[in-house]
């Protein structure tokens, strides 16, 4: 719904026409109100046109937190490039606006000596990835750090961290506000084209209406290809659903610190996070699925028990109780290589305009605030 204040915004009272904005960003999660707040701080009027009833409802309310590195992604990509520099800048606003993170640092384990090869190549890629604080540690060195665990080798990871992801919204959010940007919930955009003076956006919702923006930015989550279809632009990838469970303990919890295996195909293997309470979960795990569903199945605690042992030997059986799920945008098939960030101007989708994000999936959060450097710059 619109906010009653707009139409005084962009000076259209005719309500045959549509109303005309210099911006509108589809979709209220982290990366859209960091585009926002990025633009509007740029000095663009700046509407953020969110379908639900709150922000940070969809892929933002339902991850591990973790500020990550950037070790583990394709030299040259956009996931290494967007999380490197996101680490640090995510950091820096954090402090500076009263975001609660701390950096926890992080262990990747090798338990036998193919794992150990692979801790190696990880070494290798964070070196031309730029990624900082990650050192080799022996065996017995990651044990004194975190006695219950079990393993042959590990890399240590200090600039890893947890945040707090809704305060980060709220942050991102208030500071668009502030700037002049307007949020409008329960506005979801159904439709639209591009033509000669804009894009013209189809909103649904109690009161749909339309708007004719010169900018858009398409940053919707798991729906971002098929708003990008139902606006009309070329080469919107094909979407799938890449489900990810959390289990929980009963007990008391393991660790002090984030411990991750070395990676698994389509995620990063079972690994163990912790909230700002100390509270500590197992997962995602890799469930490609059909439709969004968040029900976690209590079954697929088998492959958890095993996962975890593999790296912590005392896990109790019956400790681990089903906690959330998210779903992953990815925009390649399972049986395909993971594929980059997409981030696509006019030069690849053919309307003037418009900025489309496809398949921010990890390390989205941590690269939210590098990614809207780059929206911004390709919306000038
Ligand atoms: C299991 C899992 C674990 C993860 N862990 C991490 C991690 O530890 N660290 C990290 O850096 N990243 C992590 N990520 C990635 C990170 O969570 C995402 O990259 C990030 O949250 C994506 O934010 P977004 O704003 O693009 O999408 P979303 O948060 O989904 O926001 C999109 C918004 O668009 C709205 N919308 C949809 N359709 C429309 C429409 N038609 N009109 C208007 N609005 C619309 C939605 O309601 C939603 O609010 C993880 C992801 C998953 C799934």
């Amino acid at each position: 719904m619109l906010p009653r204040n707009l139409e005084a915004t962009t000076g259209n009272g005719d309500k045959g026409l549509a109303d005309r904005i210099d911006c509108a960003v589809i979709g209220a999660g982290i990366v859209g109100l960091a585009c926002a707040r990025a633009l509007a701080m740029a000095g663009r009027e700046v509407v953020i046109l969110e379908a639900g009833d709150s922000i940070g409802g969809g892929v933002s309310s339902r991850n591990s937190e973790v500020i990550h590195a950037g070790m583990y992604y394709p030299a040259g990509s956009l996931k290494a490039r967007l999380c490197v520099a996101g680490n640090r800048l995510l950091r820096d606003f954090a402090a500076s606006h009263g975001v609660d993170f701390r950096m926890v640092g992080k262990l990747i384990v090798a338990t036998d000596p193919a794992e150990e090869a692979k801790l190696a190549d990880i070494m290798a890629r964070a070196r031309v990835n730029g990624c900082t604080g990650l050192a080799p540690i022996a065996a017995a060195r990651a044990r004194e750090m975190e006695p219950a665990l079990s393993c042959t080798a590990a890399l240590f990871s200090a600039d890893t961290g947890i945040v707090d992801t809704h305060a980060l919204m709220l942050a991102l959010l208030g500071e668009a506000e502030a700037q002049g940007a307007v949020l409008a919930l329960q506005s979801p955009v159904g439709g639209g084209r591009s033509g000669d003076d804009g894009i013209l956006l189809e909103i649904g919702g109690a009161e749909p209406t339309r708007l004719l923006a010169r900018t858009v930015i398409i940053a919707a989550g798991l729906s971002s290809c098929p708003v990008a279809r139902s606006l009309g632009l070329a080469a919107v990838p094909r979407d799938h659903l890449c489900k990810g469970n959390y289990f929980t303990l009963t007990g008391a919890m393991p660790f002090s610190r984030l411990v991750y295996p070395v990676p698994v195909a389509a995620g990063l293997g079972v690994h163990y996070t912790l909230d700002l309470s100390g509270r500590g979960r197992f997962g995602p795990d890799v469930e490609w699925v059909a439709a969004e569903d968040y029900r976690v199945d209590p079954k697929r605690a088998e492959s958890f028990y095993a996962a975890i042992r593999r790296y912590w030997p005392d896990l109790a059986d019956g400790a681990l109780e089903p906690a959330y799920a998210g779903i992953r945008p990815k925009i390649n098939a399972e049986h395909e290589p993971a594929a980059d960030f997409a981030v696509h101007g006019p030069d690849r989708h053919g309307a003037a305009g418009v900025v489309a994000l496809y398949g921010i999936e990890s390390p989205g959060l941590t690269s939210c605030l590098a990614l809207a450097e780059l929206v911004k710059e390709m919306a000038a």
